[in-house]
């Protein structure tokens, strides 16, 4: 999968590229990741990218230009096809699902906005997304494209080893993983779980499973409403 990032923060996408399952992907070429200062392509000497609001009142608003040809650059590279999808808190929420869907793509190219945000009009003439990371506001879209980055990236075949394969994640079969637990067998008075030291798989499978449909029960009932239980989740529920 290739993304290009427009940020007027370039080193803060390190983060992701040098570290991490992100930055493994990097490594083994499962994910090209390239992000394109809009400041390379401005044209006045004090290398502008924003300006004040028109109607005034506080902050400043990213110019157009510097931006379009950015995007423009990026999709010189990427291709037509590729969508340009902004970070805004007034975008489609991602979840589990959209992140499985995004995973799927070849390609995009992820518009951070700062400041205000963006000038309305470079967002209809270049953008034909918008994402939100959830209902708050970041102080740029950054830290909202690394989120949507690496979940897309935990999603790519070969991206995660045996050792953190997502199967049991939470939502992946819809429901909420269960606790996990690593030596010293006792902790403060507090004991693993026995059937954890048992080496019965079938038996730790299963408890596994109780684990995780009692948590989503406690803490996340709407995600059991939207599931159809089989007989066995069915039966352990009601254990
Ligand atoms: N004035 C804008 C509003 O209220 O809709 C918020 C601007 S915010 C300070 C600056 C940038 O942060 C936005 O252009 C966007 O790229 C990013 N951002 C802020 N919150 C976000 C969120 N929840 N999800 C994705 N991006 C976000």
């Amino acid at each position: 999968m290739r993304i290009d990032v427009i940020s007027l923060f370039p080193p803060m996408f390190e983060a992701i590229s040098a570290h991490g399952i992100t930055g493994r992907a990097v490594k083994n070429g499962l994910l090209t990741l390239r992000v394109w200062n809009p400041r390379d392509y401005t044209e006045d000497k004090h290398r502008s990218v924003d300006d004040r609001p028109y109607g005034g009142g506080p902050g400043m608003v990213m110019m157009i230009e510097p931006l379009q040809r950015a995007i423009r650059a990026a999709r010189g590279e990427q291709g037509k096809a590729v969508k340009v999808m902004y970070l805004s808190p007034q975008g489609r929420q991602l979840d589990h699902a959209a992140v499985l869907e995004l995973s799927k793509r070849e390609g995009m190219i992820l518009l951070a906005g700062r400041y205000e945000g963006i000038d309305e009009r470079l967002l209809q003439a270049e953008v034909d997304e918008e994402w939100s990371i959830g209902d708050y506001v970041l102080s740029g879209g950054e830290l909202a494209a690394m989120v949507l980055i690496d979940a897309v990236t935990r999603q790519l075949p070969g991206a995660l080893g045996d050792e953190d394969s997502a199967q049991q994640d939470s939502f992946v079969e819809g429901l909420l993983d269960c606790e996990h637990y690593t030596r010293p067998e006792e902790y403060a008075g507090r004991k693993v779980p026995e059937v954890l030291l048992s080496g019965d798989h079938e038996k730790i499978r299963r408890w596994r499973l109780k684990r995780s449909l009692g948590r989503t029960w406690l803490r996340r009932p709407d995600l059991l409403e939207r599931l159809t239980l089989n007989q066995e989740q069915k039966q352990l529920l009601e254990e």
